[in-house]
């Protein structure tokens, strides 16, 4: 699609996703979660904001570092793994790179490896000297082992990388991991950890100078209220004064909480917004500690 086929106004925004694959469900309701909604094109390759003036283009994740360095997108959803791969193929004329991560998102969590096969008895980087290694991300790969002074041999490929050293193809590979349980099954393991990844967002990396500046602001004044609140739970308890700082001490992930003075000087009413998990245990700990009257409220929307 040309970009002269989308709508030109610069009054809207417009945000990439994955069209489909690994990120675009968890794209899509984060946005959602954030008040969005969209009409579907019958293509579905646009949807227009209905909510507000953001609008999706479906794409494959790696086209949207170039997406947003062309300017046809304002923002994407997409692994840091494909940012920082292509990061340096867009740079500016004063060198820089045209987009940065805005927002890590909490989802799509894998990391860029170093697999070798299972018989091998790994020793350190200097064992891949001389060694072939398929992988789809030649750049993340060069400049790690530039960084590391091994002369080895890059040997791009575009998919199936986990079973180039069963064909022969290669010694050992550098590939996205999750579980690990694709490379156990090519009978590799992982070595080496090049980069920790996740979804993320991805902008411009100088300030919008229209109305999208506001909207880029709504939409992440909003983004981080949802983010914030994915653990967290609003805790009610009553406590006695002298208890507190044993009771505070389990909270170390809480806001300062409210007090309400209840029953004489002695008894407080507390409520405390807590971003950690809150698990039977911490609310026994708790109890064991002092608080009475434990209440845990899931929290539907946060504005800071
Ligand atoms: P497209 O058709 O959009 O090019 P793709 O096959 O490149 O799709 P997916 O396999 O859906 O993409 O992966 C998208 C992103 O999901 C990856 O770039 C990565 O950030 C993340 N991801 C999380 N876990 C894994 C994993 N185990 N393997 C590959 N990608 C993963
Ligand atoms: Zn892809």
């Amino acid at each position: 699609m040309s970009p002269s086929a989308l709508p030109a106004a610069r009054d809207r925004l417009r945000i990439a996703i994955q069209k489909s694959g690994r990120l675009s469900e968890p794209a899509r309701a984060l946005l959602a979660s954030c008040g969005l909604s969209w009409r579907e094109s019958r293509d579905r390759l646009f949807c227009y904001g209905e909510s507000l003036p953001v609008d999706l283009l479906l794409v494959r994740d790696d086209d949207i570092p170039g997406l947003i360095a062309d300017g046809v997108c304002d923002l994407g959803i997409v692994g840091r793994n494909v940012l920082a791969e292509q990061g340096s193929q867009r740079i500016d004329d004063a060198g820089s790179v045209k987009y940065r991560e805005w927002r890590a998102l909490g989802f799509g969590a894998c990391r860029l490896d170093i697999a070798v096969p299972d018989s091998w008895e790994w020793s350190g980087s200097a064992q891949l000297r001389g060694k072939r290694i398929a992988t789809s991300y030649p750049a993340l790969l060069g400049a790690w082992l530039r960084e590391q002074d091994v002369v080895a041999d890059v040997v791009p490929l575009s998919g199936s990388v986990e079973i180039a050293p069963r064909l022969g193809q290669a010694d050992a590979i550098c590939d996205l991991v999750s579980s690990g349980a694709t490379l156990a099954a090519n009978q590799l393991k992982p070595v080496l950890t090049l980069l920790q990844s996740e979804a993320v967002l991805a902008g411009p990396a100088v300030p919008f100078v229209d109305a999208r500046e506001e909207l880029a602001a709504l939409l992440l004044r909003r983004l981080d209220g949802v983010l914030r609140l994915k653990d967290s739970k609003l805790l009610l308890f009553q406590a006695q004064r002298q208890t507190l700082p044993a009771l505070l001490k389990l909270l170390p992930d809480a806001e300062p909480p409210t007090m309400l003075q209840v029953d004489g000087a002695d008894t407080l009413a507390l409520q405390a917004l807590c971003h950690g998990a809150m698990t039977w245990q911490r609310l026994e700990d708790l109890k064991l500690a002092g608080a009475r009257g434990l209440m845990v409220l899931p929290v539907e929307r946060m504005l800071a």
